[in-house]
């Protein structure tokens, strides 16, 4: 099943900022139905930015969420650094 990358910023539907102002992200997975009985269920996850940890997909916005928050408060990891063209 497709599943859009986790850095497209069209899914992208709460940003917390870390410690040191680096994203922690929770992203939105609109369900893409592989059977006609199939029901739509959309789903979340969460990632930081900064050190890479995640959150795997959950059904529960909340669950995605609290995870997202609490990283948030606790991490310290500065942004990644901007690319270079030399
Ligand atoms: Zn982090």
């Amino acid at each position: 099943m497709y599943r859009p990358p986790v850095t497209d910023p069209a899914k992208v539907i709460i940003r917390y900022p870390n410690r040191s102002r680096a994203l922690v992200i929770v992203v939105e997975h609109p369900d893409v139905p592989t059977h006609p009985n199939d029901y739509l269920r959309t789903e979340y996850s969460a990632e930081c930015a900064a050190c890479l940890d995640y959150q795997r997909q959950d059904p529960a916005l909340s669950t995605v969420r609290d995870w997202a928050s609490n990283h948030a408060l606790d991490c310290r990891a500065l942004p990644q650094p901007e690319p270079t063209d030399q």
